[in-house]
């Protein structure tokens, strides 16, 4: 799968990009990333890529001309059969991990990083999806590049060495991960539960099951709304919350 990042710091990239899963897979050749400076497509010799607002106001706004002019270069030379543009945004769509799925459905995401108070309005009529990371401001839209990055890159096959890990994973499953332990068996006085340590593995499967449950009703409730329950999960369900 292939990344295209346009940002005004493409240095931020480095470290995050060479470590761990994300690294190894990019080593691979698994998931490719090119990195894109939209500076180097400023109109006038000095690099200019911001201005005042229009109407006066606090900062700086991303020029339409240098961001759009990268954007084409980017697009002319994306030959993936399906690709989507996305601009990092607060105000776009929230990622959760039904998007993560969508998007790791495509060949190519160009994704496009905003900085200073933002990018001019007229952006937006160039890319096809506008995304934001959780509600709160970053300085730039590096760090949402990189959650995209990790989040989308992880899916591709092969990047995560072990499939059923991704089976189980909170979100994935419409629920919460169980609690994981691994050695030793008793840390300061807390025992890893019995069952882990039995090797029956229908009572593992069971536990975790009730446990996923358990930790979706006490954290996040709303999950179980849209989750696939079985009949024996909806009965727990009943006997945690004392109805029915
Ligand atoms: N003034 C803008 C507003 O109120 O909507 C915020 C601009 S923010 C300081 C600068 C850039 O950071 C944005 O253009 C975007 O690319 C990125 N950014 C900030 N918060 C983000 C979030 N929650 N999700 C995705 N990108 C974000």
């Amino acid at each position: 799968m292939k990344f295209s990042v346009l940002t005004l710091f493409p240095d931020f990239f480095s470290s995050p990009l060479s470590q761990s899963i994300i690294g190894r897979a990019i080593e691979k050749g698994l998931l490719e990333v090119s990195l894109h400076n939209i500076r180097d497509y400023a109109q006038d010799k000095h690099g200019t890529v911001d201005d005042t607002p229009y109407g006066g106001g606090a900062g700086m706004v991303l020029r339409v001309e240098p961001v759009v002019s990268c954007l084409d270069a980017v697009k002319k030379g994306c030959h993936a059969e399906s690709t989507l543009t996305i601009l990092t945004t607060p105000q776009g769509v929230r990622l959760d991990q039904r998007l993560v799925e969508e998007l790791a459905g495509y060949q190519a995401l160009i994704i496009l990083c905003g900085r200073y108070e933002g990018i001019d309005e007229r952006t937006r009529a160039f890319v096809d999806m506008e995304v934001s990371i959780g509600d709160y401001i970053l300085t730039g839209g590096e760090i949402a590049a990189l959650v995209l990055i990790d989040s989308v890159g992880r899916l591709v096959p092969g990047v995560v060495g072990q499939k059923d890990s991704l089976k189980t994973e909170s979100f994935t499953t419409g629920l919460l991960e169980y609690p994981q332990y691994t050695r030793p068996p008793e840390f300061r006085g807390m025992r890893v539960p019995e069952v882990l340590l039995s090797g029956h593995h229908q009572e593992i499967r069971r536990w975790r099951r009730r446990e996923s449950i358990k930790r979706t009703l006490e954290r996040r409730p709303d999950l179980l709304d849209s989750a696939e329950l079985t009949e024996e999960d909806i009965r727990f369900i009943k006997e945690l919350t004392g109805k029915g």
